[in-house]
């Protein structure tokens, strides 16, 4: 080789070295230090959108103290040595049970009067991934989307096929009245002597993202959907990219919103890829989504990366919302301040 075409070599080489993504997965590029890593963290979501302030005190005092008890959970999973695929499940499922939110017990109502559960879960490890959408009886969707990821050759059922999975499968089911709350009821009535088509006043889909101590990333979300939605409608919650997306060479997203703009942006994964293709920080890559990309009063994410920075980020005027590490932090709240 000429010293010519050397030197062009080493001025080559020097310029791929510093243009190194900052994501690189781990083993990879040892120029600089990584940030000091947190031996776990975790974020929830329990949904977004307009929240009145003026919410009774007690209503308010409910949603915190769920809040805070799931995040509990959480934090003693983790704490313990817990996989985080685990522990959303885990947390996602006490989410739910409570009626506060619309998941499992208090989802809202579809326009035929029904309930329609929509649920996704991804492994970071492995990029394995579940998802339910259009489920009518089944308690905790959470559960049975996290079983067609372990227990059948697919990512994706609904509906009928996805009930009747769940016979096979052996999970808890109740009759549709289970899911009846008279706040949700209220609310479908509101929409439809609005007559809205749909959305407004769907908020309460729940959601977490977990860093366990092994280093590895998970993501659950679940929903009743938006209240008033059409029958058959499917949001972006078990939309995997969309809705809910773990990778743990990236990060790990649940969302909560307008579903259609969340399925039409793929945010979650949008979130993901400005991270390794853009070399953007996870606060920057969520920033740039929800507040570049999406309109204002779209919604919001919640994201975990595999320092254990945690996100909450979010364009409407609140989000039921909390996050904890394993430095201390444990904090819950609602609205902006
Ligand atoms: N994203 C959910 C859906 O569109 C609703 C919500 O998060 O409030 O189904």
């Amino acid at each position: 080789m000429t010293a010519a075409r050397s030197s062009i070599l080493v001025a080559l080489l020097l310029a791929v070295s510093c243009a190194r993504p900052p994501a690189a997965p781990e083993g990879e590029g040892a120029e600089e230090p990584e940030p000091a890593r947190q031996e776990w963290a975790i974020a929830i979501h329990g949904g977004a959108g307009v929240i009145p302030k003026d919410i009774p005190e007690e209503e308010k005092a409910q949603y915190f103290d769920a809040l805070r008890q799931a995040l509990s959970l959480g934090r003693e999973a983790l704490e313990q040595g817990a996989p985080s695929l685990e522990v959303v499940e885990k947390v996602v499922r006490f989410m739910e049970d409570a009626p506060q939110f619309n998941a499992g017990k208090g989802a809202v109502f579809t326009n035929a009067g029904t309930h329609e559960l929509d649920a996704a879960i991804m492994d970071g490890r492995t990029r394995a991934a579940g998802a339910v959408s259009g489920l009518t009886t089944v308690k905790n969707p959470i559960t049975l989307a996290r079983l067609v990821m372990t227990d059948s050759r697919h990512v994706f059922l609904v509906g009928a096929g996805a009930e009747q999975f769940a016979t096979e499968m052996g999970v808890e089911r109740v009759d549709q009245e289970y899911f009846f709350t008279q706040k949700r009821y209220d609310a479908w009535q509101r929409a439809l002597a609005r007559e809205r088509g749909e959305g407004g006043e769907g908020h309460g889909t729940v959601g977490a993202v977990a860093l366990d101590r092994a280093g590895n990333l998970a993501a659950a979300t679940s929903t009743g959907g938006l209240t008033n939605k059409r029958f058959g409608r499917v949001g972006d919650v078990p939309v995997i990219g969309a809705g809910t997306y773990a990778d743990n060479a990236t990060c790990a997203i649940s969302a909560t919103g307008k579903g259609e703009q969340f399925i039409r942006n793929t945010v979650a994964v949008d979130v993901a890829h400005r991270m390794a293709y853009a070399g953007q920080s996870l606060e920057e890559a969520a920033r740039a989504v929800i507040e570049g990309v999406l309109e204002p009063g779209d919604g919001g994410v919640i994201g975990v990366d595999r320092w254990g920075t945690t996100v909450l980020v979010f364009n409407t005027p609140g989000m039921f919302r909390g996050a904890a590490d394993a430095s201390g932090r444990f904090a819950v709240a609602i609205w902006e301040d």
